[in-house]
């Protein structure tokens, strides 16, 4: 006879065979009725998704969008928000030269070569285009552009609202204007073709808040905008072991389901092993400050109170050198300058900080370096001469004359922050070809199915440039949703 607890054993596993048998792919046909139905069904309501159900709406098709969380805008509304664009205009009045072809080729060479040329070309020569369509339904930018962490060039746009939130707010309002139906707290959980692995994508099998299935329908075209993996730690610890425990900047939505939908119905991923880190909180710490976003205006150091990599590098040159430093953790230092130069969210996680240890606030640099428990005389040395080098144009530390070399950090009060390694994007996903369809492990079209953003692969190769998500995102976003609404 079972026991008490072999029984209770016995009814889990069965509910999870039975949830395993209910996910499995295929199993769930055509439903013999839809419960909603649209031309243009999104799935996610993140930038890219907002983005496709927009443009999709322009071209008069009805659209349906479908998000899991209880609220929109999934990473892209807590990025940085730096959008990068060759821009003639803001960049010309601050005398930085700039072009498409310039951004490509170092879009290119900063991905290995690993990004697919055709769509980096169409993302570099569509940036602007893609900022005067935000102003156009009312985002407002910084008049000035700047160079973000990772990004390699001033290039980088910001609007004027905190973080991610402009894109966010501006693009559902434009939504709404257009009749969009935004569905939260509804979980797609399969893509319905009309065979597994043959014919037309048809709609979504979701569920919604109360756990009822909710088929959706869609007569053109569904769009995947589900974003990146970065939050799985399993998935990411599959192409890479060494992501397994280390903590995350993205929000707990990113898990990567939809990418494996779209493979079980035919879609074939690329690049899952590109997974950029940033800086963020060290293994075992949970609060993640950050004083690193503006390239002009930090340093890092270790331990020891010294540099030891050129803060302009590529991410992944820098995600090297901080996890091979003892405890894989050093700390970002700017001035008062630096700090009021982080948007309002930024400033007060480093308040938070300095009562939970993460972050360190001091009138000269010798306290700060007490504080932040480094050497006062290497970390006080250390600033001085990185301050000499803005004054020689010239980071000898790293022998770089080109650097864009523009603030001292000399006004008090100092700030610092500990700065550890974060899953921060995932470069892997869906392939897709540069109208944005979906493509099968043989590269045939998998027919009425989309996709953009971070659920996508190739665009950004082994490595991405700091403010090219956002460009990636709204620039297929649009592609994406126009295509779709084309659908007959
Ligand atoms: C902290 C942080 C800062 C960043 N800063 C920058 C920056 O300054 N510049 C830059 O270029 N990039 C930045 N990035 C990267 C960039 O923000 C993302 O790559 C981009 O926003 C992804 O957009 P997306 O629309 O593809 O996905 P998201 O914005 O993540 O949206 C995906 C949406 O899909 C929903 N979803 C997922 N699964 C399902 C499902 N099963 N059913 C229904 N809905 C689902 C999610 O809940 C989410 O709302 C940053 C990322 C982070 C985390």
């Amino acid at each position: 006879m079972k026991s008490r607890f072999g029984r209770v054993l016995f009814a889990i596993c069965a509910v999870a065979v039975f949830a395993i048998a209910a996910a499995s792919p295929g199993e769930c046909a055509p439903p013999k009725k839809w419960d909603r139905s649209a031309d243009v069904v999104v799935v996610g309501a993140g930038g890219a998704g907002l983005a496709a159900a927009v443009t999709a709406a322009e071209k008069k098709a009805s659209v349906i969008v479908l998000e899991k969380m209880p609220t929109i805008g999934g990473n892209t509304i807590i990025s940085g928000g730096g959008l990068n664009a060759a821009d003639p205009e803001r960049q010309g009045r601050q005398g930085i030269k700039d072009s498409p072809e310039h951004h490509f080729n170092q879009t290119i060479a900063a991905g290995d070569f690993r990004a697919d040329p055709e769509k980096v070309k169409i993302m570099t020569a569509q940036g602007l285009d893609a900022v005067k369509w935000l102003e156009s339904y009312g985002l407002e930018f910084k008049d000035n552009v700047f160079q973000i962490y990772g990004s390699l060039y001033p290039r980088s746009h910001n609007p004027v609202l905190p973080k991610g939130t402009g894109y966010i707010k501006t693009l559902k309002a434009a939504a709404d204007k257009h009749g969009v139906k935004t569905f939260t707290e509804m979980k797609v959980e399969e893509i319905i073709r009309e065979k597994q692995l043959d014919g037309r994508v048809l709609g979504v099998r979701a569920t919604d808040k109360a756990g009822k299935t909710v088929y959706v329908q869609a007569k053109k075209a569904v769009v995947l905008a589900a974003g990146g993996f970065g939050a799985n730690k399993e998935l990411r610890a599959l192409h890479d072991p060494r992501m397994r425990e280390l903590t995350t900047t993205n929000a707990p939505h990113a898990t990567g389901e939809v990418l494996l939908q779209a493979m079980d119905i035919g879609g074939y991923p690329v690049g899952m092993d590109h997974i950029q880190c940033n800086p963020g909180a060290p293994p075992g710490r949970k609060l993640r400050v950050i004083l690193h976003i503006d390239v002009a205006r930090y340093i890092m150091v270790d331990k020891q109170g010294k540099r030891f990599v050129a803060e302009d590098e590529r991410r992944d040159v820098i995600r090297e050198a901080i996890l091979n430093l003892p405890g894989q953790s050093g700390f970002s230092v700017v001035d008062e300058d630096g700090y009021q130069n982080h948007d309002v969210i930024w400033r007060d996680t480093a308040v938070k900080g300095l009562e939970t240890g993460d972050a360190f606030k001091a009138d000269t640099l010798e306290e700060l370096a007490k504080k932040m428990g480094v050497p006062a005389d290497a970390f006080v040395e250390t600033v001085k001469k990185y301050n000499a080098f803005v004054d020689a144009q010239n980071d000898a530390d790293f022998g770089k004359k080109k650097r864009n070399l523009t603030h001292k950090i000399v006004k008090p009060p100092f700030w610092s922050c500990l700065a550890g390694m974060s899953v921060h994007h995932t470069m892997g996903g869906l392939n897709i070809n540069t109208k944005t369809q979906v493509l099968d492990r043989g590269g045939k079209v998998i027919p009425a199915l989309y996709a953009a953003g971070e659920i996508t692969g190739g665009i950004h190769g082994a490595n991405r440039v700091g403010g090219n998500a956002i460009l990636d995102i709204m620039v297929f976003g649009r592609i994406a949703g126009a295509n779709a609404a084309a659908e007959k």
